[in-house]
Formats: C-alpha cells, sequence, structure tokens
C-alpha cells in the first residue's frame, strides 16, 4: 500500500507590510540599521511564506505600504512570484521625514477591505515595522487599531530601538488581538517573523471547509459596499462617472441583470426608483431582485450581503428592503397556500338526465332559475355529498366560476 501524504490545511492570507521608513529608522543602531533590518525581515517573510505556498498549495498574497512623509501603497497584494521585486525596491528604499503610523495603518486597512470585497477568500493581516516614534497626525494610530479590529484584521508589531512609557506599538498589538514583538537586534527580527510566517496552517482535524469564507458573517457585513443610485454613480470619482458615461450607451443601462426586466418585478416602479448599480463594475439591479439573490445565494447570511453577479464585488442591501421583499414573498406564500385550498375545494361533475336522478330531482327545483326539473332535462348535481343541489345544465353554465350557489364549492365539468 502506498504512503498517504496528507498536505496540511493552510489559511490564505492577505498580508499588508506597514513598514516605517521615517528619519530616525536610518538610526544604525541595528544592523546594517533599522530600515535595512526591518526590509530584511519583510523578505524573509514572503521567501519563508512563498516556500511554505509551494509545499502546501497555499495562496498568500503581500502587499505593502511604506510611511515617509506620507503613506505611499507600493504594492498592491502581488503574490509570492514578484519576491524579487519586492526584494529590490526594499534595497532601493531610503529613510526620510516624519512617520505617521496612523495614516499608514490606514492606508493598510483601506487596501485589506478592498480586497475582501474583490476576493473575500483570504484573511486579512498587518505587519506594522517601526521604532514606534509616531509623528502626531489627524489619524490616530490606536483609532486605525480599534477599526483593524473591528473588521477583524489583526496587527502584529515589530519594535525596534527603545520602550517609550505608553508603548504605542504593544497597544496597537494588544488592541486586534496581534503579537507584539520587541525585537533588539536583527537576528530578533528574523526569528520572530519566521514564526509569524510559518503560522498560517489550520490545526489537524480542524473542521473549516476549504471554500469557507473565514471572514466572520458581521464583519462581512461592516466591509460590504451598498448599491449606488444613478445619483451617487455621478457624483462619484471620476472611474464611477466614465462608467456611468459608457454605461449610458447600452441599451441595458436599465434593465436588471438579475430579472432582466426595467420595472421591478414587486413595486412595478421604473428602474430610476427601484434600481440601483454595483459600484465596482455599473452592473444595473433592483433592490428586491438583490434581496432575493442574497439570500439564495448565501443562506448562513441574513440576506442583506451577496456578490455582484457580474463582478463578484461584496455589496449589500439596506435591511429595510430585505424585511420588505420577506413580507411580499410570505405573503405570496399564505395566498398560494390559501389557493391551493380552495383549489382542494373543488368537486368534479357530470351531465346526466333529471330521469336518471331519480325522485331526488323529480321533486326539488334548480337554484339558479327555481324550476321544477322536467323527466328529460339535463342536470348536473353538485358533487359536494351535503350538498346534492341539482342545477340546470343551462343554469349550471351561468354560474360565476362554476361555484355551486348552495354550498360554495367549486364544480369542475368533466364530461
Ligand atoms: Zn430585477
Ligand atoms: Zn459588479
Ligand atoms: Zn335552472
Ligand atoms: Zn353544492
Amino acid at each position: 500500500m502506498e504512503m498517504m501524504v496528507v498536505m496540511p490545511d493552510t489559511i490564505p492570507e492577505a498580508i499588508m507590510f506597514v513598514l516605517d521608513a521615517s528619519r530616525s529608522m536610518f538610526r544604525s543602531d541595528y544592523s546594517p540599521n533599522r530600515l535595512g533590518a526591518c526590509e530584511i525581515g519583510i523578505v524573509e517573510f514572503v521567501q519563508t511564506r512563498f516556500l511554505s505556498d509551494q509545499e502546501n498549495a497555499g495562496s498568500s498574497a503581500f502587499g505593502l505600504v511604506v510611511v515617509r512623509s506620507k503613506s505611499e501603497k507600493i504594492f498592491d497584494f502581488t503574490d509570492g512570484a514578484e519576491v524579487p521585486e519586492f526584494s529590490e525596491f526594499l534595497g532601493n528604499l531610503a529613510c526620510g521625514g516624519k512617520s505617521s503610523l496612523g495614516e499608514g495603518l490606514g492606508h493598510a486597512i483601506k487596501i485589506l477591505i478592498e480586497d475582501i470585497r474583490t476576493n473575500g477568500a483570504r484573511v486579512p493581516l498587518i505587519i506594522l515595522f517601526s521604532d514606534g516614534n509616531n509623528t502626531p497626525s489627524k489619524i490616530e494610530p490606536l483609532k486605525m487599531a480599534a477599526l483593524a479590529n473591528q473588521l477583524g484584521i489583526k496587527i502584529h508589531t515589530v519594535h525596534l530601538g527603545d520602550i517609550q512609557p505608553t508603548n504605542l506599538l504593544k497597544q496597537i498589538a494588544e488592541k486586534t488581538n496581534g503579537q507584539y514583538q520587541h525585537a533588539k537586534n536583527t537576528e530578533a527580527i528574523i526569528r520572530f517573523i519566521q514564526n509569524l510566517a510559518q503560522n498560517n496552517f489550520l490545526p489537524p482535524g480542524s473542521s473549516v471547509k476549504k471554500n469557507k469564507s473565514r471572514i466572520p458573517q458581521p464583519i462581512l457585513k461592516k466591509i460590504a459596499a451598498p448599491l449606488l443610485t444613478e445619483a451617487e454613480m455621478t457624483k462619484g470619482s471620476e472611474d464611477q462617472k466614465n462608467l456611468i458615461a459608457r454605461l449610458r450607451g447600452t441599451k441595458s443601462y436599465e434593465k436588471c441583470s438579475i430579472c432582466f426586466q426595467s420595472n421591478d418585478p414587486i413595486s412595478k416602479t421604473e428602474f430610476n426608483i427601484s434600481g440601483a448599480y454595483c459600484p465596482n463594475c455599473g452592473t444595473p439591479m433592483h433592490y428586491s431582485c438583490a434581496s432575493l439573490w442574497a439570500k439564495n445565494q448565501n443562506k448562513e447570511g441574513d440576506g442583506t450581503i451577496f456578490r455582484c453577479v457580474h463582478c463578484l464585488y461584496l455589496l449589500k442591501i439596506p435591511a429595510s428592503i430585505k424585511t420588505a421583499v420577506q413580507m411580499h414573498q410570505n405573503l405570496k406564500q399564505e395566498m398560494r397556500s390559501e389557493n391551493s385550498q380552495k383549489l382542494a375545494k373543488t368537486v368534479n361533475v357530470s351531465v346526466e338526465l333529471a330521469r336518471d336522478l331519480g325522485e331526488e330531482a323529480t321533486y326539488s327545483a334548480c337554484p339558479v332559475c327555481s324550476a321544477i326539473f322536467e323527466e328529460d332535462d339535463r342536470v348536473i348535481k353538485c358533487g359536494n355529498r351535503t350538498c346534492n343541489a341539482i342545477y340546470h345544465e343551462k343554469c349550471f353554465e351561468k354560474l360565476p366560476d362554476h361555484q355551486c350557489k348552495v354550498c360554495g364549492i367549486k364544480m369542475v365539468k368533466m364530461f
């Protein structure tokens, strides 16, 4: 028998490195200097994780934000294949200016939110390298840490240099359930980083399914983007304005891409009232169609979040619309079950001669015309055995919906 090799399950992570490259990071108390030590740490992480992903069919992605005078995005989720470019960029990076760590963290969070909206399969993570000398700015690092925590984003912090009494970096890690490391030298940074890089395996026997979203529903709900009305689209970014201009030229501009109609199937109102657009690709859809779509697409969700039918961008609809559509669905269902009850209240009837019904017919009058039956009259007897009303065939035809005038049952003429 062959040996079975079971590959450990990896958690796909979207990792944003936030690198403090302010002037104080130029100090050479680390080898080669503080910034250089962090760069070694980042390259170490990317290489270690890249190799591990190749062995274990993992799929990590890496991004980089550098904080100098202002926060700059350098890499936006390249995969491990771009390790050389990563290293090359870091090798040429110069220090300078101030460090607004809050801005850097905010920037990284924004990129991670976009990744969840467009991808959704990767767990977001931030690793912050800094000496903790934060230049106060409008965006407070601890506020960003609180935001990250709300969105389920851990921030691991690598601390170089002295520890200040407030120890901002430790607070940031603690606020987000991340790990904090005060690294006294470059080797300590590498050790910490190697641990983190090998830290994305699911515990053996873990029941998490491979394709299930690892991001909890309440967090997805916060991150999902709302649909945009046409007015909101046109006052949005230049990209969105161009998008709507392009869409206007197409015939499907006001046709829902779920029901393919212009008017809303529930309220019958026109698209400009009942419809909106995906902010990412401009696909039009009715709110109510989106709501039904959300419910079908995501059985564990509460029916307010879904992925765009066209571009899979993570979207949400207001809970009020979900409730309205739900009420409509319930009503429809009630009506349907009432109808089916009525449907059960039908009986089959057939034409007979009054004579063949015997005394029963010859001594009774037709409920429609009140005439007594003649022996040769073609008659129909109500099939409800507690009723047995008898009608002339002609009078039967005059009954609205062939409903028995006496007992109310619907009669279906067989022959
Ligand atoms: Zn629709
Ligand atoms: Zn879309
Ligand atoms: Zn009659
Ligand atoms: Zn009857």
